[in-house]
């Protein structure tokens, strides 16, 4: 396929508003760097980040746009919204969450799905039930901090049913790995991959990452010992999602 006139994006980015570790002007300045045409800033439970990022973009006239994303929390796994006007807050039903999204015009994306570790996504009955009640428009088949084999592969094969737009993200916390795995679009701007992402015209990109990511794994936990407390809020919330979730 000719992918010339294709653009990139990473749509999954979190800052140190809630467990990243740099400020949204920070991820921007990356981001730029990183030649990414549109960015999702996705902080847990908030979309402040992403409103900051997206005046820092304005306030400089800087040429890439900001998506304003929520990564929220719900009591059968994680979800993200893009697009979003109004901030959804956590532990709802997740088909109330994403009804929230759909309704101010947002796009739901299911993050990792499959995964257990490290943030998990919604089960495949749920995705299915989402996808049936037409609750989904995305699915991530690429997250930077995937751990088991075959992960990609069983997110394809599900998705050969459920037709879903292919996102790739690289779910950084850390500037240096925004972009390692990205989304590519046609087009060039935030409304064209929306089009896209409807129109289910996206394609994940993910490089071989094995080192990057060992790296990556001592560099976080480096920076988590040194600040233990930046992931305590999050901490709360997700230990309380994961509870409720064992006890369903
Ligand atoms: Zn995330």
């Amino acid at each position: 396929m000719n992918t010339n006139h294709y653009s990139k994006a990473d749509l999954h980015l979190h800052t140190n508003l809630t467990d990243g570790f740099f400020p949204p002007e920070k991820m921007v300045q990356a981001a730029l760097k990183a030649q990414l045409n549109v960015i999702a800033i996705t902080d847990h439970d908030l979309i402040k980040p992403a409103l900051l990022a997206r005046d820092y973009v304005q306030r400089h006239r800087l040429p890439i746009e900001v998506i304003v994303g929520e990564e929220i929390t719900t009591r059968q796994g994680e979800l993200i919204g893009l697009f979003l006007k109004k901030r959804v807050p956590p532990m709802l039903d997740i088909f109330q969450a994403a009804e929230r999204v759909k309704k101010q015009g947002g796009l739901v994306i299911i993050p990792h799905p499959l995964r257990v570790i490290f943030g998990f996504g919604p089960s495949l009955k749920t995705i299915e039930k989402l996808n049936h009640e037409r609750l989904a428009d995305g699915i991530e088949i690429y997250n930077f901090w995937d751990y088991g084999f075959g992960l990609a592969r069983a997110r394809q094969k599900n998705n050969g049913h459920w037709h879903l737009a292919n996102i790739g993200s690289s779910d950084s916390h850390h500037y240096k790995t925004i972009g390692k795995i990205y989304t590519l679009f046609p087009g060039r701007h935030a409304e064209d991959l929306k089009k896209a992402i409807l129109r289910r015209q996206t394609r994940p990109f993910k490089p071989n990452l094995l080192f990057v990511k060992r790296k990556e794994e001592l560099r976080h936990l480096w920076l988590r010992l040194r600040h233990p407390r930046s992931n305590q809020r999050l901490a709360k919330i997700s230990f309380k999602t994961k509870l409720l979730h064992m006890l369903k």
